[in-house]
């Protein structure tokens, strides 16, 4: 049996403004595919194209060149389906909504009834172990919960695909080892397959099955590096495994300095 791929590029090219005197190349042939239920990451030095490829997966911006699918159909229809969810640095909640009322949105705009509504939103709350704070404001809130609730409301619509662009950008290391932990529990009790945006070694390699280096721009993927990692736990980022792996990653990113 071939496995079902969840994201499949194909020649992409991005070049933002062409003929223009501010033209940006950001995005060179690239060739990608993500197999359904893997979690792969994305890294790379700063404008080397990683928002942009995920962008690319969401349809939020075409292709100059090349094709991009998403669950097996073109990315747009995919985007219009809601097969995938998104989060991003800053949690993009609303704050004169409750938590609930935050989770329920996407639902509210896909013409969901109210019990429906309100009962997904208490599973979604569960899952990121909010229960006590279902009708608190997000101000009332830390970081590292409001991004727990950007997670609940992107995940509340069960999409089979989850993009994150630098999630735990701005939590605190303590926290952000947290939601790391969080985020691969959810990953695992749910089966949505991840592409995740970071800056972090360590944290792309603690996350990930595998992870794509991309090289300065014009973004090319330059190499991949898998991980398999047999458990990732409290123990794992002590293991002489993880920093093998921690090592490997830092020696890719360095070959791209030349
Ligand atoms: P990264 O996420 O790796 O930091 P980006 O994907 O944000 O990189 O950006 C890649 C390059 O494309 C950068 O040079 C950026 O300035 C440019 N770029 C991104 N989005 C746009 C846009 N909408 N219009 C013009 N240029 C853009």
């Amino acid at each position: 049996m071939t496995e079902r791929s969840m994201v499949k590029i194909q020649g992409a090219t991005k070049v933002f403004n062409p003929g223009r005197p501010n033209q940006v190349e950001a995005l060179a042939e690239v060739d990608l595919t993500v197999a359904s239920g893997e979690f792969v990451t994305l890294i790379g030095p700063s404008g080397c194209g990683k928002s942009t490829l995920l962008r690319l997966i969401a349809s939020l911006v075409s292709p100059s060149e090349g094709s991009v699918t998403v669950n097996e159909k073109p990315a747009e229809q995919a985007r219009l389906d809601r097969d995938y969810g998104m989060a991003f640095q800053t949690s993009g909640l609303f704050d004169w909504r409750t938590v609930t009322k935050n989770i329920e949105l996407p639902l509210e705009l896909m013409g969901w009834s109210k019990a429906d509504r309100r009962r997904r939103a208490r599973q979604m709350l569960e899952l990121v172990k909010l229960e006590d704070f279902a009708n608190h404001h997000p101000q009332e809130l830390s970081g590292g919960m409001q991004q727990r609730v950007a997670i609940a409301r992107a995940l509340s619509f069960s999409p089979s695909l989850l993009l994150m662009d630098e999630p735990f950008g701005a939590l605190d290391e303590m926290t952000r080892e947290h939601m790391q932990n969080e985020l691969l529990r959810i990953w695992q009790e749910t089966g949505t397959t991840l592409v995740f945006v970071t800056h972090s070694i360590p944290e792309a390699v603690y996350l990930s099955t595998r992870v794509v280096v991309m090289s300065p721009r014009p973004g090319r993927i330059a190499s991949i590096v898998e991980v398999n990692l047999n458990d990732r736990d409290g123990a794992t980022r002590d293991t002489p495994e993880f920093f093998a792996k921690v090592t490997e990653l830092r020696t890719a990113l360095r070959e791209l300095e030349g």
